[in-house]
């Protein structure tokens, strides 16, 4: 028997037609292991504004819950009320609200310059009209002056308004539990669900974690660079180190998990079938 516990699922919105209709054959697979929602990202500045309109249309249009990114450095009050209520009027009751990295040359934070501003202004323009999922540095975010300033401008954010929080990806469980420790000392008690990376490229993994301040542990990276170019040894070691993790997560208290698609079925179904929970 599968257990309850929620899963979702993160995909980017893609760039040429070739792709958006792929990502439409990854939702419809992914869709039959009944996610709690599927979330799209959003392009700092508002850069992806309409492709990540056009997949949560899309997604939306089958009956599927969605939760849109929305990030606010760089942008302005009007263009982000207008999009709340844009959302609003579809029916779509769920945001993820982010603070967002600012693209290379452009400057100037915008009027909503941390993601607990944001949240506030949700609060203020749409009242409780949206679920409201924050980001969680279980490692500290790569900014952070320091992980207790983390602690706190994450408790911040729920002060703010948040409801639930989503992490980066990591793959120490200790990290995410001494994490939830100490918000919950804060007082804080919202969900976070762990975010949940399939490792099948190396390559890629160490490009993305360097970018998010994510730690790929020595063993993972050594074991991985020993495999070079044989892929199916990569797939078959990264689903085994990435399932114990969730295993691990899920036997000590996790409320839910978010998987990093990468806008791939296979990766995600294989870890949500072998960890029973489609
Ligand atoms: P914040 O919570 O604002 O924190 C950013 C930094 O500022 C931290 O170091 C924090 O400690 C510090 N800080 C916070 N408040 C204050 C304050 N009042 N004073 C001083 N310092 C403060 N990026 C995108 O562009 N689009 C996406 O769709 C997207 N999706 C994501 C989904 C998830 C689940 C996660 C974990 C990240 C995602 N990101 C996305 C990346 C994210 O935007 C970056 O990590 C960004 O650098 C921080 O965003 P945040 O919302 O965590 O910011």
């Amino acid at each position: 028997m599968s257990k309850h516990v929620p899963i979702s699922f993160e995909f980017f919105p893609t760039k040429t037609d070739v792709g958006a209709e792929k990502l439409r054959t990854v939702h419809q697979e992914l869709q039959q292991l009944n996610p709690e929602f599927f979330s799209i990202t959003y392009g700092a500045g508002g850069s992806t504004r309409e492709r990540t309109l056009a997949a949560i249309y899309d997604f939306y249009e089958k009956g599927t819950p969605v939760a849109p990114h929305l990030s606010c450095i760089g942008d302005n009050k009007q263009r982000i009320a207008e999009l709340l209520d844009l959302y609003k009027s579809k029916g779509i009751n769920r945001i993820v609200a982010l603070r967002g990295d600012l693209p290379s040359g452009q400057v100037g934070l915008g009027e909503l310059p941390y993601a607990q501003d944001l949240v506030r202004f949700i609060r203020e323009h749409s009242g409780d009209h949206f679920q409201i999922e924050v980001a969680a540095y279980p490692e500290m975010h790569p900014q952070a002056a320091s992980f207790d300033t983390d602690i706190q401008h994450f408790v911040e954010k729920v002060s703010a308004g948040a409801n639930a929080g989503i992490t980066q990806f990591f793959f120490n469980p200790d990290a995410y539990f001494y994490f939830m420790d100490r918000v919950q000392k804060a007082g804080v008690d919202i969900p976070v669900a762990p975010g949940i990376m399939p490792i099948t490229n190396a390559s890629n993994l160490i490009r993305f974690a360097d970018g998010t301040g994510a730690e790929v542990p020595r063993w993972i990276r050594k074991q991985l660079q020993a495999y070079g170019d044989d892929t199916q040894s990569i797939k078959a070691f990264g689903h085994e180190v990435v399932l114990n993790l969730c295993e691990r997560l899920l036997a000590d208290g996790a409320p839910a998990l978010h998987f990093y698609t990468m806008n791939q079925t296979d990766p995600t179904r294989q870890l949500v079938k072998d960890l029973n929970l489609a």
